[in-house]
């Protein structure tokens, strides 16, 4: 059996998980809530020195209370980019000092890639298109020959980042999204909002900036303005994942990262599949958002295709893109493309 002990703290969520081939056998997590504004890198990173100790020992003693022992762990896995960097230095330490003092394997991962695997994982999706849409990223991407390759992305802030700025304009808490979701639910009417696709890719600024100004200077209701928002936002990510899918004849879909767990982007993806005779998938809403699952899951994949990451290899890539990973295990598929 492989048991992989996987740690996530790229941003706010500080979590850690044991999974093996057949499941999630324990997983916990220490969410960092800024006391004001937005996430600060460097409270966020303090947050997770503070809490690692508790949120890994309390994976290992679930582990335990589950049957497994830490002796049985095969090897550590991290999150080793894109991310904020501080934080990122806080859990790629905590992740070499277990590997050094427990004399196992390390394995440095891509977040980006390890939502998609979970996902693949959890919804039985074989070879998907894939909206990744989450705080600071929003991407659409597909595997083609060895490599997940970004076929559109955002020019500038991911939507989570451009819906969570708006929410605090408003005065609302961090994560902004849900509560704008919750608004937007109570619109009924639209107001302008740009629309800014360009060729497969992006733009998200100019919406935020565009809201501010409908409650600001045209004093629009704040509830028209949060629907306007999502129906604008959600309508270009479904053109650009659309354009996707018929361009690399792919008829699955699935949805990653945070924003996921919108019912309205989610309504508006599933309308699109069912027009295109496509299959969608959504995992659980606990796999969307960050999650030391995913990050244990892929770990698992790279050990089994041979791959660990020397201590000196293991500096952490705070730009670090999906299609600057080696796709080491789905060699062995065979597709049609
Ligand atoms: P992640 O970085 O993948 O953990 O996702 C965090 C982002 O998801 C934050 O920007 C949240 O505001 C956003 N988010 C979470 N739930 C929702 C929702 N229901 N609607 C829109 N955005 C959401
Ligand atoms: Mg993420």
């Amino acid at each position: 059996m492989t048991l992989v002990l996987g740690l996530e703290g790229t941003a706010w969520n500080l979590s850690a998980a044991l999974v093996s081939e057949e499941r999630v056998i324990y997983e916990t997590e220490s969410t960092y809530k800024p006391s004001q504004g937005g996430i600060h890198p460097r409270e966020a990173a303090q947050h997770h020195a503070s809490e690692l100790k508790n949120v890994v020992s309390s994976a290992c003693k679930g582990a335990k209370e589950e049957g497994f022992s830490l002796q049985e762990i095969t090897a550590i896995a991290f999150s080793q980019g894109p991310g904020m960097g501080p934080c990122l230095r806080t859990v790629a330490t905590a992740a070499r000092a277990l590997s050094i003092s427990l004399k196992i394997p390390l394995l440095g991962v891509n977040h980006c890639i390890a939502h998609i695997e979970i996902g693949r994982w959890r919804c039985r999706t074989k070879d998907p298109v894939v909206l990744y849409v989450s705080g600071a990223n929003s991407q659409v991407l597909t595997y083609l020959s060895g490599r997940y390759r970004v076929v559109g992305e955002t020019l500038d802030i991911g939507i989570g980042n451009a819906l969570d700025k708006f929410a605090r304009y408003l005065g609302l808490s961090h994560p902004g999204g849900p509560k704008i979701e919750e608004l937007g639910l109570q619109g009924t009417k639209y107001t302008y909002m740009p629309y800014v696709v360009k060729g497969m890719d992006l733009s998200f600024s100019g919406l935020t900036t565009a809201a501010k100004d409908a409650i600001n200077s045209h004093h629009t209701k704040t509830e028209d303005v949060c629907y306007s928002f999502q129906e604008t936002a959600f309508a270009m990510l479904t053109e650009v994942t659309e354009r996707a899918m018929a361009h690399c004849c792919k008829d699955e879909l699935l949805l990653a990262g945070g924003v996921g767990a919108n019912r309205r982007l989610q309504q508006m993806l599933q309308t699109m599949c069912d027009d295109r005779g496509a299959s969608f998938y959504v995992p659980e809403a606990k796999y969307l958002k960050d999650n030391g699952s995913m990050i244990a899951y892929l770990g698992l994949l790279m050990l089994k295709s041979g791959e660990t990451t020397p201590i000196e290899q293991s500096g952490v890539k705070p730009h670090y893109r999906p299609d600057d990973a080696i796709v080491t295990w789905r060699k062995n598929e065979n597709f049609k493309n």
